[in-house]
């Protein structure tokens, strides 16, 4: 039950902490329960209900009011120290509380309810750890022996039943300990899943050559750009663009030198980017630019300045072909996409097939 758990060297701080603070929330919020007892105890008093002076309860009260205050201010400007002394103040209250509790029925009884309640709030207030809670509960027990011999009623069955009940306390408080450690650990696996599952799909959508986003993500994206233009009644270009005889400019220059040349490009259309207007690397050398803005851009000469620039570089010339719809509500996003990719395509066709190193749209 207790094996399997133990903490391991690099969890061992961040656990610390992690562990601190849940247990100065817990303390607060059993704190918060033993004031409501503590003033409903205190309001008791006067009408002859309970024989503890109304004082010892209203300084319970106060008492367990500046611990929850220390224990609150501690954890909202994030100083350990004082959410600790809250605690501190709480348990200690709550010892007080239990062993007056316990002198205040030994005519009945040996107080050994009080004993079993003030046991059970303690072990509620905070997770110990295993070797504090290995003091506290049996030590608790000591306590109660001792207190009951000093007030000359032992009796040797009382005691052994609060000796039981500090043993079954302390059981709770190891698991409940684990528990933590497993919940901790628990926490920090899905954190790192997470972490990892989003590295993931960023490398799944992007393309590792140019940092563009690639063909996946350019079908994704189509899937919201479609319905999102036919909402805002807004059309959608898409520029194909072919870096001109690349094959050649690989066998003169090499592939790595290919390489290179395929990011300048890459970084020449991503220059643009904007919202509205996303640069992608469709495959090999093949990009794509999609331009959906009210703006009114107009996509011939967006395009036109793009081949400009590339051809300024002096290294290689790219085609465009570029195809433009208006898509309406009820079309399935992935057919008009389908319907835009071959027009475009068939532009580009005819941009090459008309020399190279020029813009084409089909209309
Ligand atoms: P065109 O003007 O008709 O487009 O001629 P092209 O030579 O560019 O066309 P083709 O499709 O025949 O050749 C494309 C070349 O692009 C072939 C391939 O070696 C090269 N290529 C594709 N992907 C990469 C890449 O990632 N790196 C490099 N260096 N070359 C690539
Ligand atoms: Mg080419
Ligand atoms: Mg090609």
């Amino acid at each position: 039950m207790l094996q399997g758990h133990p903490l391991r060297d690099h969890e061992r701080e961040e656990f610390h902490s992690w562990y601190r603070r849940t247990n100065g929330r817990r303390t607060l919020y059993v704190g918060l329960v033993m004031l409501v007892f503590a003033v409903v105890l205190a309001v008791s008093a006067p009408l002859g209900l309970d024989d503890t002076p109304l004082a010892v309860y209203l300084a319970y009260a106060a008492a367990i009011a500046t611990g929850g205050v220390l224990i609150r201010t501690g954890i909202d400007r994030e100083i350990d120290r004082l959410s600790y002394a809250g605690e501190v103040t709480i348990v200690g209250i709550s010892i007080v509380w239990m062993f007056t509790a316990v002198g205040g029925r030994l005519h009945v009884g040996f107080g050994l309810a009080e004993f079993v309640i003030g046991t059970l709030a303690l072990a509620l207030l905070r997770y110990m750890r295993p070797l504090l809670a290995a003091v506290v509960f049996p030590g608790l027990s000591v306590l109660y022996g001792l207190f009951l011999w000093y007030r000359g009623v032992f009796e040797f069955v009382a005691w052994i039943n609060s000796l039981v009940f500090a043993v079954f306390a302390l059981i709770w408080s190891l698991t409940a300990f684990h528990g933590r450690i497993v919940l901790f650990r628990n926490a920090r696996l899905v954190e790192e899943l997470n972490r990892r599952n989003d590295l993931l799909t960023t490398l799944a959508l992007k393309d590792a050559l140019t940092g563009l986003p690639n063909r996946r993500y350019f079908e994704q994206m189509m899937e919201r750009t479609i319905p999102d233009a036919a909402s805002r009644s807004i059309p959608v270009a898409l520029l194909l663009v072919d870096v001109d005889h690349f094959k050649r400019f690989n066998d003169r220059f090499g592939h790595p030198a290919g390489d290179q040349c395929l990011q300048e490009v890459g970084r020449a259309l991503a220059r643009e980017n904007r919202p509205g207007v996303v640069a992608l690397r469709l495959g090999g050398e093949e990009f794509a630019v999609v331009i959906s803005t009210e703006t009114g851009t107009d996509p011939a000469a967006f395009a036109d300045r793009l081949r400009g620039r590339v051809a300024d570089s002096g290294r290689v010339t790219i085609s465009v072909g570029i195809a433009v719809t208006r898509p309406s509500g009820a079309t399935d996003p992935a057919a008009v996409t389908e319907t835009l990719y071959r027009q475009a395509d068939q532009a580009l066709y005819l941009a090459k097939e008309r020399g190279r190193n020029r813009v084409e749209t089909l209309h």
